[in-house]
């Protein structure tokens, strides 16, 4: 297992089936928090209107990613509603190593891989506030053909039933106060033990505090 505990960055997972409001609750943190950044996916869907190819996703050919999977350049990948989605190993080692907070926007199969490499990753699930208002936010975004919005329908159900794993859970009703829940858990694993000896290493050795950092 990769050790992590020593890493001044934090690793977080915000997971959600599609309709919950997660990219518009993340982005609204994001906007907030500029020391956390987005790691940015590869995936073989196509690009929506008004998606940049390396702002939302690095958009590539099932073959490349394939062909980049078996060369072990994913930290974790799955399959997501009939694409390939996954995320780059070496982009998410080198900022948690240099201290950055990284946020991944994955599914729940992309966060169980994770937890397995990176025990303290912190999973926050996103839940909304009922089943009809998934449906009519889905429908509202009018960027997907009614056959895949039926699709991802059916598949919050199955990305649901994996909340259960995940370390936090947040009901996107209000959000104002969604967002200040999701801050406050960045805000919190910020200050565990070992983030704050790792980011704070002189300070700590003045106060002569050497607790293992774990
Ligand atoms: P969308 O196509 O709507 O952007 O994303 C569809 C689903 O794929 C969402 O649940 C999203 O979180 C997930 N997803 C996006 N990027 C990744 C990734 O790199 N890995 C995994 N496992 N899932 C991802």
């Amino acid at each position: 297992m990769h050790d992590d505990n020593a890493s001044a960055g934090s690793l977080f997972m915000v997971v959600a089936p599609s309709g919950a409001g997660k990219s518009t609750l993340v982005n609204a943190l994001l906007a907030q928090e500029p020391a956390l950044k987005l790691s940015v996916s590869y995936t073989t869907r196509a690009p929506r209107p008004g998606e940049q190819d390396g702002r939302e996703y690095y958009f590539t050919t099932a073959d490349d990613f394939m062909r980049r999977r078996d060369a072990g350049e994913f930290l974790e990948s799955a399959e997501v509603h009939g694409n390939y989605y996954g995320t780059s190993r070496v982009m998410i080692a080198s900022q948690i190593k240099s201290g950055s907070d990284v946020l991944l926007e994955i599914d729940w199969q992309g966060a169980h891989q994770v937890k397995k490499q990176f025990s303290h990753a912190v999973g926050i699930f996103i839940l909304p506030p009922s089943i009809d208002a998934l449906e009519e936010r889905l429908k509202k975004r009018g960027q997907d053909e009614p056959h895949v919005i039926t699709r991802r329908l059916l598949a919050a159900g199955g990305e649901i039933a994996h909340a259960g794993d995940f370390e936090y859970v947040i009901i996107n009703q209000d959000f104002a106060r969604a967002l200040s829940e999701l801050t406050a858990i960045v805000q919190a694993t910020r200050c565990r033990f070992p983030q704050q000896a790792a980011r704070n290493a002189s300070l700590f050795a003045q106060l002569g505090i050497h607790a293992a950092l774990n």
